[in-house]
């Protein structure tokens, strides 16, 4: 198969490899679309893989090609994946809540990924796909799901106005989740023109581009000098989580989701505003995941399949298998605007 195998930052390079073998438990997924995350770029051209080699690529779908012994219900069925292989005996794990396990597996960075034509799967990760969703809006369903954990992290009942900083993919999912789930005003706030286009198309008029205007003073006025009830930080800089903590009214909630690149540090007077508005703030990581129970991953599949939630709406563009490291440049140089990049 063709694969795209990552040796070392900035060391990623297109093979022909062995189809790999499902072990025992596991299936082979023929992948038939791949998303291509923020955090692929600086695994790819910062950190590397942890160990020797990796096949990266965490958001993916495609159809289970084989399927050994008890498994066999799943061949041929259209799937996608919760990429987190939980390690089933630490504290959080006993509790269900696999996103917090203490030493999990993961697909795409500490094991092979989706960047290739095959992909091997434990059965108790796959998720079948409903009738009728794309490859392309599957592959999407990871980012969502984890869009919806984050905005699960808020109390919807008492903030009416969200603000969301960062207007990526993730940040975008928040904001359609937010609405989704009861929100009355959802504000975004990015660092470029083009993403308020973006925004604009999924109906969201109140956008602010950081950089020409002043974020806290926009949601001020739109919120009668209160703030806002809920800020989200999708981004993940010093600035944006600045922003939400100046933005966030007294009292207020924060969630805090955005990847740092680099240490995180906050202005005293950034500090002090969180003693004395009395904010709540959550962190968030990856999404919820039951193998048989309603979670983060079976509640995204269904807003997609109902039309709730566009996801093919983000994805601005498609590259071939072969055309991943162009891809990852245009990515990585942030010289053309884009949102969700699909391989296909
Ligand atoms: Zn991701
Ligand atoms: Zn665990």
């Amino acid at each position: 198969m063709k694969a795209w195998v990552l040796y070392g930052a900035g060391d990623l390079r297109l093979e022909d490899r062995a189809v790999p073998k499902p072990g025992a438990g596991e299936a082979l997924v023929r992948v038939k679309a791949a998303g291509v995350c923020g955090s692929d770029i600086p695994r790819v051209f910062e950190t590397g893989a942890r160990a020797g080699s990796l096949i990266p690529g965490h958001e993916f779908s495609g159809v289970v090609e084989e399927a050994p012994g008890e498994l066999s219900a799943w061949a041929g069925k259209r799937v996608s994946a919760f990429p987190l292989i939980p390690c089933m005996r630490c504290d959080s794990c006993l509790r269900g809540l696999y996103e917090t396990c203490s030493s999990y597996g993961y697909i795409g960075s500490r094991r092979d990924g989706a960047f290739a034509e095959y992909v091997v799967v434990p059965a108790w990760n796959l998720v079948e796909l409903p009738e009728g969703m794309t490859f392309a809006a599957a592959a999407m369903l990871e980012p969502a799901a984890v869009a919806l954990h984050a905005t699960r992290r808020l109390d919807l009942a008492e903030a009416k106005s969200v603000a969301v900083f960062g207007a990526g993919p993730v940040g975008l999912l928040i904001a359609l989740w937010a609405r989704l789930r009861g929100a009355e005003r959802v504000f975004v706030v990015g660092t470029k023109p083009a993403q308020g286009n973006m925004a604009g198309k999924l109906g969201f008029s109140d956008f602010c581009d950081a950089n020409a205007e002043d974020a806290i003073d926009l949601i001020s006025k739109l919120t009668d000098d209160a703030g806002a009830d809920a800020c989200v930080d999708a981004a993940g800089t010093v600035r944006s989580v600045s922003d939400c903590i100046r933005a966030a009214r007294a009292g207020g909630q924060i969630v805090l989701v955005g990847n740092p690149r680099a240490d995180m540090r906050l202005e005293k007077d950034v500090y002090w505003r969180i003693l004395r508005k009395q904010l709540k703030i959550f962190g968030s990581w990856n999404a919820g995941f039951r193998s048989e129970e309603a979670s983060d991953w079976t509640e995204t599949p269904a807003a997609a399949q109902s039309g709730a939630l566009p996801l093919e709406a983000l994805i601005t563009h498609r590259f071939a298998l072969a055309d991943l490291a162009r891809a990852m440049d245009m990515m990585r140089l942030r010289q053309t605007y884009f949102c969700k990049v699909i391989i296909e």
